[in-house]
This record gives C-alpha cells, sequence and structure tokens, in this order.
C-alpha cells in the first residue's frame, strides 16, 4: 500500500495541475490520469492504477509506502549529519570591535582582539581537533573580521599548509561588513587565504542603509561599500545580503536599479532576509522588524520587482541540500570569540555567560553543551510540508519551549515555484523536474 508523501505541495497553473516535492525537490505537472491515480491511492484503491503510475511517482517522492514515518526518516538523516565525525566546522569572531554601528547589532563593541597567546590556543585547538577529522570550514566572523586582517594571514596560511599536508579539506568564507574590502584586500583573501565567498550587508538604497549601517563617527557607508562591491565582484564571490525591515522595505525597490547600473548585474548573489529580534542591543528596534509572514509577501514582490528589471536573481528554486542542520546543533561545531570562549550559536558571541567551553579548557559547561545538541525539533515541524528545506529554522529561536516562526518558505513557496515554472517553460532540469 501506498500514501501520498507529506511533504508534497500542490498548486495550480494556468489550469494544470501541478506537484512539488519538498524531500526529492521534484516537480511535475499531473496529467487528469495521474491525478485520478493519486485519488485512488488517497482513497486506498489501487485496483485501477496502472504499474507505470505507481513508478513514477513513487521515482518522484509523491508517494511512499504506507507504513513509513517520514518525519522519523528526516530526523534519522539530520541526526546523521549533526553527529557526523568527519567534518569541523568553525565560526571564529576575530574581534568583537567593529567600525559600524549599527542600531540593530546584538553584539556589544568590546575592544577584544586574538593576542599572540591566543592566537596559539585558537591554532592548537583546530589543529587538534582536526585530527581525526576530513574537512574544515571556517566562517571567519565579528564584530568586523578585517580588522584584525594580519591575525586571519597568519592563521590561515597554517592551516591550509595543515590540512594539505593532511588532505583534509577546507572551505573558507567570511561575513563582513564590505567597508574594508578594498580589491588589494579580496585579492589577498583569495589569493592566500583561499576565501572563497564573502557576505556582506546593505540595507537598502543608500538612504537608508546610511540610516542603519553606519561607522563609529555617524558616518554613513553605503557609497564606499558599493564601491567596494564594484572591484571585488570578479575576484571573489559576493553575497549581498539586504535585511528588510518596516523601516526599509520600501526603499529597497531603489537598490536594486542601484546594483543595475552599477554593472553588478550576473556578478553577485542577491537575497533578502529579515531582521530579527534577538538578545541584547536588537531589542531597541524590534518594532521594526517584519513577521515571517509579512516578510514571505515582501519577498516575493522584490523579487518580482527584480525579474521585472531585468536583474538576474537566479532560479532560487527550494531544494533540499541534504539532512544538515543549524551549526549550533551539530557535534563538531564551534564558535570562537576573540575572548577566547567556545559557544554554539554566533548569537551568543562575547556573552559569558553562555559560553560552553575555552579554547585552552576544551568543553567545560557540558550542561550547555547538551542543551544546544539535544535541541529537538518544535512539534508543529512534524506536519509541516516544507520541513526539508526548512529543518525546523533556527534553533537558537525555539529552544527552551520559545515559540518559533516559520520559515519564510512556508507562506511563499507557491510563488517561488511559479516563478520558476514560468522562468524554465520547456526545458526543466531533469533534477528538478520529472515531467509525468
Ligand atoms: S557591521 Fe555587523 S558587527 Fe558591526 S555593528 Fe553592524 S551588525 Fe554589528
Ligand atoms: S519552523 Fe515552520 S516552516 Fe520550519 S519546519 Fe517547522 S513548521 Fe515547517
Amino acid at each position: 500500500m501506498y500514501k501520498e508523501s507529506k511533504f508534497n505541495i500542490s498548486f495550480i497553473r494556468e489550469n494544470a495541475n501541478y506537484m512539488y516535492n519538498s524531500h526529492t525537490g521534484s516537480l511535475a505537472t499531473l496529467d487528469e490520469e495521474y491525478q485520478a491515480s493519486l485519488n485512488s491511492i488517497n482513497q486506498k484503491d489501487l485496483m485501477n492504477i496502472p504499474d507505470d503510475h505507481i513508478l513514477k511517482l513513487k521515482e518522484a517522492g509523491f508517494i511512499v509506502d504506507e507504513g513509513i514515518d517520514e518525519f522519523l526518516i528526516y530526523k534519522y538523516m539530520t541526526n546523521n549529519s549533526k553527529y557526523s565525525n568527519h567534518f569541523l566546522g568553525l565560526t571564529i569572531a576575530t574581534t568583537l570591535q567593529c567600525n559600524f554601528r549599527c542600531p540593530y547589532c546584538y553584539e556589544e563593541h568590546l575592544d577584544s582582539y586574538f593576542d599572540v597567546e591566543k592566537e596559539e590556543n585558537l591554532k592548537k585547538f583546530i589543529f587538534n581537533n582536526l585530527e581525526d577529522k576530513k574537512a574544515l570550514s571556517i566562517t571567519w566572523y565579528g564584530g568586523e573580521p578585517l580588522l584584525q586582517k594580519k591575525m586571519i594571514d597568519r592563521v590561515s596560511k597554517e592551516l591550509i599548509k595543515f590540512c594539505d599536508e593532511k588532505k583534509i579539506t577546507y572551505n573558507f568564507d567570511m561575513i563582513s561588513n564590505g567597508y574594508l574590502l578594498t580589491k588589494e584586500v579580496a585579492q589577498q583573501l583569495v589569493n592566500e587565504n583561499k576565501i572563497n565567498s564573502v557576505q556582506i550587508t546593505l540595507d537598502g538604497g543608500p538612504e537608508t542603509h546610511n540610516q542603519t549601517r553606519y561607522l563609529r563617527n555617524g558616518q554613513g557607508s553605503f557609497d564606499r561599500i558599493l564601491e567596494n562591491i564594484k572591484d571585488i565582484a570578479d575576484i571573489i564571490n559576493v553575497n549581498i545580503r539586504v535585511n528588510v525591515s518596516q523601516n526599509n522595505v520600501a526603499d529597497i525597490h531603489r537598490l536594486i536599479p542601484i546594483l543595475l547600473s552599477n554593472g553588478l548585474n550576473k556578478k553577485v548573489n542577491l537575497y533578502f532576509a529579515p531582521v530579527t529580534v534577538h538578545e541584547g542591543t536588537c531589542q531597541s528596534v524590534s518594532e521594526s522588524c517584519l513577521v515571517t509572514e509579512e516578510f514571505s509577501k515582501w519577498e516575493t514582490e522584490l523579487i518580482d520587482y527584480a525579474d521585472n528589471l531585468g536583474f538576474e536573481m537566479g532560479n532560487m528554486y527550494p531544494s533540499n541540500l541534504g539532512g544538515g542542520v543549524c551549526t549550533a546543533v551539530s557535534n563538531n561545531t564551534f564558535v570562537i570569540d576573540s575572548e577566547g570562549d567556545l559557544f554554539k550559536c554566533w548569537n551568543e558571541v562575547g556573552k559569558k555567560e553562555s559560553r560552553i567551553g575555552s579554547l585552552t579548557e576544551g568543553i567545560t559547561n557540558i550542561n550547555q553543551y547538551v542543551n544546544w545538541i539535544e535541541w529537538n525539533f518544535p512539534e508543529k515541524c512534524m506536519d509541516c510540508s516544507i520541513f526539508p528545506l526548512c529543518k525546523g529554522r533556527c534553533p537558537d529561536m525555539s529552544r527552551n519551549g520559545k515559540e518559533v516562526e516559520c520559515n519564510q518558505l512556508k507562506f511563499n513557496i507557491v510563488d517561488r515555484l511559479i516563478r520558476y515554472c514560468m522562468n524554465n517553460p520547456s526545458t526543466p532540469s531533469e533534477n528538478e523536474m520529472i515531467k509525468i
């Protein structure tokens, strides 16, 4: 016996019935015969269903064996990935200081840097923890990581040598505000430090960006960041994160033509993100945060707007990237700050009370550590059709019984799929679309 997958999402477009599955990524139009077969399966009447219908529906993941608990299987997959011992993932805050003073920033800007001793401790910690690993991933983070660029240079050089000798694969990236990211800096980061991508945030057009992302002296940063992005876009992969809040949503419409007229179409990856509330300084802007459902509408509208202007946003096909869940609840992933403290989540950087240990002592607060690792998916996720795409969203938001807001895809996935169909009318990729 078979049943419909709980990860199916159906919609109608131009009088055709579409079906998408968030686990397999299949997308298909179901003709009347297939639709009738699916209805029969739902009524537990398999008598008159042709074998090839069963085969194809199963292959696409639209039907599964009756006894299968898809949520449990998916949970098993995420556990496999989160308890894996092959990988070390680090987010390293080179300093807690920043050259910006964004009002929504949740970090306190302490004058904390890696000195010679802490840098040695960091390298020892990484080398020791890499002994039995096959892959290393580092995100250079802050404050502003480039305030400590020389430290990044020194540590990267030794890590690259170590990994090359031990045949450990590595992937390095950076989250920077972009102000210090000149052409020369980017060139060096790529060539010598093997950093392959950088995430830079813009908060809309020049006016609103300068109101929320300003220097310590209050001066705006938009023009300089834009110049830097133009200079580096051919050197390093640039992901532009555009924070969307009630305050800047209208102004983002001005940003996209600016990126276009500055020759950045097809050179950068642009995406939108909601400003979320975390404890600490971000509380002060909580009124301007968009709840996710509202954000999802703005996201769809902004993507449409970019499409109409001819700005390349990529195919944005909702793909499940495997079992991987947030690194905060994974085994071999740590956030390290410039005090030499270890954390599980980067929202906690600099908060002594949340540390799970230190570079020199390892994990000392086992309760705190286990509390993260043993995080469970919120109950509402058990019946969610986009669970494989969202995986319970942000554990930090739902830890200790807190209610988590759903991923925006929960509200706009059909918009996303229709956009994909419109942009790919006759040549669907075989991996993504199975035509039935
Ligand atoms: S650039 Fe980042 S770290 Fe610096 S103040 Fe803004 S949000 Fe905080
Ligand atoms: S947080 Fe919401 S969207 Fe994400 S898996 Fe859970 S129920 Fe689904």
